[in-house]
This record gives structure tokens, sequence and C-alpha cells, in this order.
């Protein structure tokens, strides 16, 4: 859901033609503040927790109470005139409306359920309550059925070819080919189709954001819905996700917070029918919301420098008690304990090789440490697993050569285990280790 709020600060300097229709635009800089369209993304998203499991009546009157409370909580952050006086009115009735705001506030609709036809549905009621003209409903479901394709593994043809029979969107234009005539407009029609463009033309994250904002018109939304469903598909890098965070209030980050905690995998989620996947992020590994996060060890376990050390500082003391009476730990094996004070559950204690670059045991020992790790948080039936790029710190790895290793070893242990779904991400502490690693990426 950060993604959508993300995709809105950066694209609302240039809405209204203000843009001269270019990628290559500062990320953030003055003007990037949050819109109606984050606030009513919360909203959603806050009366979607609330009310999940209810009624469907049960479930419009969540939405419009939210929607009525977010928007008069923040009257000025930029709504349509119809718009407005449904906020501010008492029992306020559906327009008619295919105006995009349908789209743009239906992300969480994508995330908090486990079947498409539950998200498709529920993603109806959202556009429902105000924009039940049938293009508004099909530019809210369209969103969320991507979002939902795209984290549970579709590959990007896979979705276009959803989206364009289910919905019936056009979606042969590039943005080479839209761009030129692109104006501010605000339908769902228009909108959708240059949101997919822009998904489905990008590299990762920022480029989704990139592409949509350089569509110009109304930038804001555009690189909404596309940041939302790039959110799904790529995962957002940690430097841009703090970025979008120190911008919202603490009313809407408390929101965004619990649905982050709602959402993120827990041990029993995983199904053999949600497809394993790995993806990469920048940043801190003892911020990770995954079953376990993976340390790079040294073989007393009793803690160090680098990953290990910000690990043991974060999860507590409690961590290095249960560490001690594990007695150590050999090279390229691993050993599992708690989480105590971390987001994840569980730490995979693995030991890497320290590099020698004439010692061909180096790689074997290395490979051997993600795939024993895999194997134990299988054991475990953990479904998400976080790992640092192992000795390449102070063990001296050499990146490249270390990041083919982790992805030769990643990909063979998923392939290896077809029915079981695990989502491994790879934690890279900085933007040079993300490039080798995307260089060393292959995708399909
Ligand atoms: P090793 O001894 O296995 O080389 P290091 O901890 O020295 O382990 O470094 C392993 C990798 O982890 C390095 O690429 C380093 O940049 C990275 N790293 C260090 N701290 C963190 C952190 N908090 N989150 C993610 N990666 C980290």
């Amino acid at each position: 859901m950060i993604g959508a709020m993300l995709g809105d600060m950066i694209g609302a300097p240039y809405e209204f033609d203000r843009g001269d229709k270019t990628k290559n635009f500062p990320l953030f800089g003055r003007g990037n503040n949050f819109t109606d369209d984050s606030v009513m993304t919360i909203a959603v998203a806050e009366a979607l927790m609330n009310a999940r499991g209810k009624s469907d009546d049960g479930i419009r009157a969540a939405l419009v109470r939210s929607m009525q409370k977010w928007g008069r909580r923040y009257p000025d952050a930029g709504y349509g005139g119809r718009f407005i006086r449904w906020l501010f009115t008492e029992n306020p009735m559906p327009n008619n409306s295919f105006g995009n705001g349908s789209a743009m506030r239906a992300s969480a609709a994508g995330w908090l359920f486990d079947d498409l036809e539950t998200t498709r549905h529920t993603a109806a009621l959202t556009a429902d309550v105000s924009h039940n003209h049938p293009e508004g409903i099909k530019g809210a479901e369209a969103t969320a059925a991507a979002i939902f394709l795209a984290r549970t593994g579709s590959s990007k043809a896979e979705i276009k070819a959803y989206i364009e029979r289910e919905f019936g969107y056009d979606l042969s234009r590039t943005c080479a080919e839209l761009r030129p005539t692109n104006r501010m407009d605000e339908t769902c029609q228009v909108t959708m189709p240059l949101v997919f463009a822009a998904f489905l033309e990008s590299t990762d994250f920022e480029d989704a954001v990139r592409n949509a904002v350089s569509l110009g018109g109304d930038t804001d939304t555009i690189a909404c819905i596309a940041g939302s469903i790039a959110e799904a598909f790529y995962g957002v890098p940690e430097d841009i996700a703090t970025e979008g965070r120190n911008r919202l209030p603490a009313d809407m980050l408390a929101v965004l917070e619990r649905f982050d905690a709602e959402t993120a995998r827990t041990a029993d989620s995983g199904s053999a029918s949600d497809k394993s996947r790995i993806s990469f992020v920048i940043g801190d590994i003892t911020q990770m919301n995954a079953d376990a996060i993976v340390n790079a060890a040294n073989k007393s376990l009793l803690g160090g420098s680098g990953v290990d050390g910000a690990i043991h500082r974060a999860a507590g003391p409690d961590l290095l008690e249960e560490c001690r009476k594990l007695h150590g730990c050999n090279t390229g094996e691993a050993k599992i304990t708690g989480g105590y004070r971390l987001k994840a559950k569980y730490v995979i204690h693995t030991v890497g090789p320290v590099y020698n670059a004439r010692d061909l045991q180096c790689e074997t020992l290395l490979h051997a440490c993600y795939v024993h790790s895999l194997d134990l948080a299988k054991q475990y039936h953990l479904h998400s697993v976080a790992f640092p790029a192992i000795s390449t710190g102070v063990y001296g790895y050499p990146k490249k050569e270390a990041a083919a290793v982790a992805l030769a070893a990643i990909s063979e242990w998923l392939s290896a285990h077809p029915d079981y779904s695990m989502d491994v991400i790879i934690v890279c502490y900085d933007a040079e280790m993300y490039g080798v690693y995307q260089s060393q990426a292959r995708f399909e």
C-alpha cells in the first residue's frame, strides 16, 4: 500500500500537465506531499481491516464511515467537487461516478484477501459506495486484481492478458505512444490503460512510477495506481519507502503500520498454490517483516560485527542467551533461534566462508549456507525468509561472485521444492549491492 502513496507523492508536483513528460526528474524534493489519493487509500484500508468478514452491507457502511472520517480530517487534500459533497453529506448515496478516485483508493483490497474472487468482489464494494458507474467499479476491480496477481507470482504477460480479458481495456499502446496526446483526464477508462503501460514497461518500482509521471496529465493518480501494482510485483526499496513514510502524518502512518502487520505473511499462510519467488530490497535486514531473517554469523554464534552485530542489537540479549546453548555452527551449516524483539519470528544463523580465491571450497560452502538456511526454514514451516549478502562484508567474498552463488543456490532450492511456497527476500544494505544483484538476476 505504501507504493500507492509513494506514487501519489512523487506524481503530485506534476499534476495538471505541470511536468514536461520526462522520466528524468528528482524523485523527492519540494512539493512531494500526499494528496486525496493517499488519504482515501488509508480510509479504504482501515475500513476493510475493520470490516473483514462482515456482510457486504457491513463493509459498505464501514467504507462510508471511514472515507467520511478521513476526508473530513483532511478536507484540503484535493478531492473533486462531487466527491467533496459526498464526503460532507449525511448518508451519502453513490453518484454514478467513473472518476479514477475509485481505482486510486482500492489497493488495500488487492492485499487483504486469499483469493481473486473475494479480492474483486471487495474492490467492487469500495467503488460502489460512491463511484458506482460500471467504469468506476471496473477501475477498482482491475487495480485490486492486478495487485493480487502480482503479489502471488503472476508474470507481467499473465497480468496483462487477465486485465484485457476481464475488463476489456486496450493495453496494446506503449508509454511512447500514449505520452504525446495524454492530457489531464480523471476518468477510470482513460487512466487505467496509462497505468498498465507504466507498469508493464517498467524494470522496477521506481521505474514504474517514473513511467507514470512521464505520461503527464493526472500524474499523481496514474503514479498512485501504477505504484500500487508495482509494489506488489517488485517490492519497494526501503530508502524510497522511508521517504514516503516520513511524509505521512502520524495517524495515517499508524494505519499503514497496522496494514503492513496484517498483510505480512505468517508462518502458516503459504500454500502450494502461492508461487515462490525471489525479490530484492535495499534496507536493513533487522527491520524485515519476514517469517525469518538470516544472520551471517561466525562459528561461535555469539555475535560479531556487521549484520551479525546489528541483528543481536535489534533482537536484544535473549538472542545471545539462546545462541549460547547452540555450541557454535560449522561453516556452510545453519541453526535457528527465536527472533525476540525483531519483527521476524525466527533468526536462521548460517556461517559463510572467509573468502580465499585459491580455495574452491569457498563457493561450495557459500552455496550450502543458502540451501541449509532454506531447508531449515521449510522444516519450521516458514514461508518468507530474508537473506543478507552472506560473506560479502568482513569475510571478503567479491560481491558479484557472491551474488551469483546466492541466486543460483536459491533458484535451485525453489525449483527443487515446487510444491512449497517460499518468498525469498534478498536484503541489500546499499544501492551498490542492489545493483550487483539486479545485474546478476536472470528474469524470465
Ligand atoms: P560476513 O562476515 O558474512 O562478510 P558482514 O556482516 O560483514 O558478514 O557483511 C555481510 C553483508 O551484510 C555485507 O554486504 C554488509 O554490507 C551487509 N550488512 C551489514 N549490515 C546489514 C544490515 N543491517 N542489513 C542488511 N545487510 C547488512
